[in-house]
């Protein structure tokens, strides 16, 4: 039988998705299990039409995009999550199956992308699931949508400080970014002015192994209003992060 050492759990190749997901100590019921199932076929049956992902092999699909994003779940705070650059709807779709009665938001900047979250949200029957196509730092000047979340999400998408600029103006005071980073001490250090500059304060860092990465979950609490100054032009968040 072929195995795979992650941290202190050895991942079996003919092991099912249930008993892959309560080996990282989750438990999660048969029709979860169902959703995750479809949600699997039609990642790989669209990533083979455009590029969603990069991962497709069937346990590692499991563990560093499924089980990934469900470790954030606990750190949620609220009903309502905005999810930032969700690619292929990681983090934000296996949070919303674990936790259905939540109100999300998906906001990507690619237009294929946004009609794969749609397809996934439809075949999956997930309710109370709104998919934009845009950009987080145009998005956030709108009114109906600034300080309007109790928590946001995002994988993947950019350095902390940058993160921070296109996060935290969606983010109530008093609710929460949830970050999902590889190891990101560096990024953590580099990005204290923009967690003052935009309200936040860190209240959880933590650290995890999978599979062979190293993985962080960063928790910045909004504590102030953000300045209406930011989030900046796409320009000049690049030319100048802060
Ligand atoms: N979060 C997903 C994951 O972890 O698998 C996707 C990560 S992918 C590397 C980054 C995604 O963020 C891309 O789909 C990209 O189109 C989107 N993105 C990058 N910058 C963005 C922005 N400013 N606003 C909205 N979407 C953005």
């Amino acid at each position: 039988m072929l195995k795979r050492i992650v941290k202190n759990v050895v991942i079996c190749y003919n092991i099912g998705m249930k008993e892959i997901f309560e080996r990282f100590s989750i438990s999660i019921s048969d029709e979860k299990i169902e959703k995750f199932e479809k949600y699997y076929q039609l990642l790989v049956f669209y990533n083979s039409k455009f590029n969603i992902t990069a991962i497709t092999e069937r346990q590692e699909v499991i563990v560093k995009h499924f089980v990934d994003s469900v470790l954030g779940v606990d750190r949620i705070t609220g009903n309502k999550l905005i999810d930032i650059g969700s690619g292929g709807g990681f983090p934000a779709l296996p949070i919303k199956i674990m936790k259905e009665d939540i109100s999300l938001t998906m906001l990507e900047a690619t237009g294929k992308k946004c009609e794969f979250l749609k397809t996934v949200a439809k075949e999956l029957d997930l309710k109370d699931v709104n998919v934009i196509n845009g950009r987080a730092e145009e998005l956030a000047k709108d009114p109906d949508f600034r300080e309007k979340f109790d928590c946001s999400t995002a994988r993947a998408v950019a350095r902390l400080n940058t993160l921070l600029e296109y996060t935290m103006p969606f983010v109530k005071v008093g609710g929460r970014l949830v970050a999902y980073k590889g190891d990101a001490k560096e990024e953590v250090i580099e990005a204290k002015n923009a967690i003052k500059a935009l309200g936040g304060k860190i209240v959880e860092d933590y650290s995890y192994n999978l599979l062979d990465a190293k993985r962080q979950l960063i928790s910045v609490e909004k504590i102030s209003q953000t300045p209406s100054i930011y989030p900046r032009t796409n320009a000049m968040i690049r030319k100048k992060p802060l």
